[in-house]
């Protein structure tokens, strides 16, 4: 049966349109040749299966399994495998140039890629999740490999998907081969600081951000979307530093203090249930949670979901400093007013690559056989961050533009002067 793409859902950005105008902006401001302009816009690779899976009720479903490879220009692909049920091929193609874009501004030496299975893992039993990946990982053992492509969790999958993967591609291998996936166990090879890395990546750009719009983090405040992995480490080490942290919020709403509030009691309240803020009382639930984005606060983080930071709200946005721990929070029509408003936007590409620098060292450790301390990956890591970041800001100088085209225009120059140094066919 031939492939149907699903239709982008309603009013919301095609996020492969969206990604693509970013794009266009920066390619027109490099003066990329249209020679280079076409290679690097299309896809290197994409790869769609059919994943026959038992259930437990003894039925076969089929599940569609997507790989793409965006650019292996700079090196193997890196990018996650996603477990959603409205997993399509244009959201991963976009989310494989993001990484594309993710890996060359952080200056790592990775090509982009992204995965995903369309199937609602909240819905399945461990056993038969286990059999997906197990059956997807086959299907793209020959996609896969640790100088070809480096999957790592995103969306609906973790470390536990992460160690059926590794399992199954060794298994065929007829060896241990942890250098073919990141986000691993601790124990079968995975990175300390890895946990922390993308939170950690937020804090340092947005420190590194504060001091060029000379916001003293002593007297900041802050708002925070989303308190999973990102938001929560991120708002954590943010508050360590000095600012205070006067909303955060989840699924379940948003809480609100002008006094601040405390991170790591949040942290642990959330922990002790069941994984959300429900019924926290260190601070007032607001009636709308789409209103923390519109606080009178220093610095906003958006480190939920997708297009929060729309046309529909842009005008009330009051931050001097927005830093995108999520990825694609802000819509390519919102951008220009954000930019209008002289509210300085760390982009995605930039924020939140603390996560895929952690996850390149863990493959490096894999490589060498050696595991580095947290102190170690943590200062490394850092300093990718910092160093990143004063690129970026370099070049929005240069250039005269917004640090989200600067920082495609940092990345798509270095893919590439690779690729004209490389050469095609
Ligand atoms: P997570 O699942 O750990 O946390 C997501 C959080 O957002 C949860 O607290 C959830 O309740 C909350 N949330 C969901 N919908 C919401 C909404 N509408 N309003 C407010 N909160 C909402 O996920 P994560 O790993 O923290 O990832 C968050 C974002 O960061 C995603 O866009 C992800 O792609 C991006 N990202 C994550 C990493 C990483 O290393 N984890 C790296 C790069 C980018």
């Amino acid at each position: 049966m031939a492939y149907i793409e699903p239709a982008p859902i309603k009013d919301k950005e095609n996020p492969l349109e969206s990604m693509m105008e970013r794009f266009n902006i920066a390619a027109e401001k490099l003066g990329l040749s249209d020679e280079v302009y076409n290679v690097l816009k299309n896809p290197a690779k994409q790869v769609i299966v059919s994943l026959p899976i038992t259930m437990d009720d003894g039925k076969i479903r089929v599940f569609e399994g997507i790989r793409v490879i965006h650019s292996n220009i700079l090196g193997p692909a890196k990018g996650g495998i996603r477990f959603a049920p409205d997993v399509h091929l244009d959201e991963v193609r976009a989310l494989a140039a993001w990484m594309t874009w993710k890996c060359a501004v952080v200056d790592i030496p990775y090509g982009g890629g992204k995965g995903g299975v369309r199937c609602n893992p909240r819905e399945m039993s461990k056993g038969e999740i286990e059999r997906l990946m197990r059956a997807y990982t086959l299907a793209m053992i020959d996609v896969f490999g640790p100088d070809k492509d480096i999957p790592a969790p995103d969306m609906g999958t973790g470390p536990r998907e992460m160690a059926w993967l590794m399992d199954e591609y060794s298994k065929a291998h007829g060896m241990t081969v942890n250098a073919v996936v990141t986000g691993k166990p601790l124990v079968l090879g995975g990175s300390l600081g890895r946990t922390e890395a993308t939170g950690r990546g937020v804090m340092v750009t947005a420190l590194s951000a504060m001091q060029k719009l000379k916001i003293n983090p002593f007297q900041a405040t802050c708002a925070v979307q989303g308190f999973g992995n990102v938001g929560s480490w991120a708002a954590q080490l943010l508050e360590e530093r000095g600012l205070k942290v006067v909303a955060i919020s989840d699924i379940s709403g948003a809480y609100h203090n002008d006094n601040g509030i405390n991170i790591l009691e949040a942290i642990s309240y959330r922990d002790s249930n069941n994984g959300t803020l429900e019924g926290y009382k260190g601070a007032e639930k607001l009636s709308d949670p789409m209103e923390l984005l519109e606080l009178d606060v220093d610095v906003l983080v958006p480190a939920a979901v997708e297009d929060v930071i729309t046309i529909k709200n842009v005008d009330k946005i009051k931050a001097k400093l927005i830093v995108e721990g999520a990825n694609g929070p802000t819509s390519a029509k919102a951008d220009a007013i954000i930019n209008e408003k002289g509210i300085m936007a760390v982009p995605d590409i930039l924020a939140n690559a603390g996560g895929v620098t952690v996850s390149y060292f863990e493959w490096v450790q894999n490589r060498l056989g050696y595991k580095w301390t947290a102190e170690r990956v943590n200062r490394r890591s850092d300093r990718i961050m910092k160093d990143a970041f004063d690129n970026v800001y370099q070049a929005s100088v240069k250039y005269n533009v917004p640090m989200r085209i600067a920082a495609y225009i940092v990345a798509i120059d270095k893919v590439a002067k690779t690729y004209t140094f490389r050469g095609g066919f």
